[in-house]
């Protein structure tokens, strides 16, 4: 961990091709908030950022539960980290996912939501009293830019027969809810948790966990998000009122709200058209930048300039550009016109921040553009100030690129 290069000395070394520089420091910090912060047990949501040094610094920071979707993931997890407990938390398991997660990779937590879920996993795997069948249920309206509801959750009626009917066959029984991805409100958490209570009351059975999912925001620009804090106060605030006593254990999964501020881009301006303020990148909406597709999130960017190995921050004066990404499909278009400096030419490096989640995870190898490699760096771009940036010293030999 020491002596790792500056995102500006990754810059210095000109990178041709798009590169992910990761901060163990900042994902720990990130880490210890939730740690400290929220009231109950907290695990991370794979599928928001799979990289093995991502998973890594999550377990030396502590974080022993894991969130996971496929076979994958679980192995993924088993690798890294032996012990750790896995909440198979994708309502929709194949025969052959469940029993596999069950008897070779020890596989205790699954989620269902619906009767033929249920059914599947006795047919596959009978019966199990170790086996924590966690229900995922759902209420109306989300405050989320992804509403997950409209794919997983039962109603408060299915999801009550379910906890019953799983308990008393001999299942450990628990709920889970998501209130959508990079949820705006902290009180949906409430909302969800009080939900999650009368589901309890009128089913008359204990449930072993509470999972509030994720969903916990990233400050992106022009979101005008309320603090972490706040949702875990609500949250913490719900859980005094509704389930002190419970002997219930609390638990949260996120994915963005975690990794989101890690990693930073740095692309590589590949052309531009002055005349029509357009520019091309090395990466773009099949590579790092694919969730903009299906939701535009204004990400925190920064240009610079290298001549003779320095760095220099382009000049302040902003303008709106078109940004297409480096392959022929037409499709491959910011949905929204970042501000870059005027000055901004071919051969440029922009570095883009709050890429940690769904950035690398969701890349693919379109066109012959391959995913972006991982570098590890010490720093991310808030931690620095426009003024201290430019001119900053930049020590090449800190910079090799792993
Ligand atoms: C995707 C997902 C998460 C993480 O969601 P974020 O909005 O990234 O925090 C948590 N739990 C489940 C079940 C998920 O599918």
């Amino acid at each position: 961990m020491t002596n790792l290069p500056s995102i500006l000395s990754v810059v210095a070394q000109q990178p041709e091709l798009p590169l992910y520089c990761f901060s163990a420091k900042r994902l720990t910090k990130q880490a210890n908030i939730f740690i400290n912060s929220f009231a109950g047990t907290v695990g991370y949501a794979v599928k928001s950022n799979p990289e093995p040094r991502v998973i890594r610094t999550l377990v030396a920071a502590g974080i022993d539960t894991y969130d996971v979707a496929s076979l994958n993931e679980i192995k993924l997890i088993r690798e890294i980290s032996p012990s750790a407990r896995l909440l198979f938390d994708n309502p929709v398991k194949s025969e052959h996912e469940i029993k596999e997660a069950y008897e070779t990779y020890d596989v205790r937590v699954m989620a269902i939501d619906d009767n033929h879920e249920l059914d599947k996993v006795i047919s596959t795997i009978g019966v199990k009293s170790d086996l924590e069948l966690v229900i995922r249920f759902k209420i109306g309206n989300s405050n989320a830019l992804y509403d997950l509801s409209k794919k997983f959750g039962t109603s408060h009626e299915a999801a009550v027969a379910l906890l019953k009917r799983a308990s008393d066959l001999g299942f450990q029984v628990s709920l889970t809810f998501h209130p959508g991805s990079q949820c705006s409100t902290p009180e949906s958490y409430s909302d969800y948790m009080m939900a999650a209570k009368a589901v309890v009351d009128d089913a008359g059975i204990a449930i072993k966990t509470l999972n509030v999912g994720g969903g916990f925001p990233a400050p992106y620009l022009e979101s005008d998000i309320p603090k972490l804090q706040l949702y875990f106060d609500a949250i913490e605030a719900t859980w005094a009122s509704a389930f002190a006593d419970s002997g219930t254990e609390l638990v949260c999964e996120p994915g963005r709200g975690m990794v989101d501020a890690c990693v930073s881009l740095v692309t590589r301006v590949k052309h531009v058209r002055p005349d029509a303020d357009v520019v091309f990148l090395n990466d773009g909406v099949y590579g790092a930048f694919m969730e903009q597709l299906f939701s535009p999130m204004v990400l925190p960017n920064r240009e610079f300039r290298v001549i003779d190995n320095n760095v220099s921050e382009l000049g302040s004066n902003k303008k709106n550009f078109t940004v297409f990404g480096p392959t022929c499909d037409s499709a491959d278009i910011l949905p929204y016109q970042p501000m870059f400096s005027n000055e901004l030419a071919t051969g440029d490096f922009i570095v883009f921040s709050m890429m940690g989640g769904y950035g690398s995870a969701t890349a693919t190898k379109f066109n012959g553009f391959m995913p972006g490699e991982y570098v590890d760096v010490c720093d991310t771009l808030e931690d620095h100030h426009a003024l201290s940036f430019i001119g900053e010293q930049v020590n090449n030999e800190l910079g090799a690129i792993a």
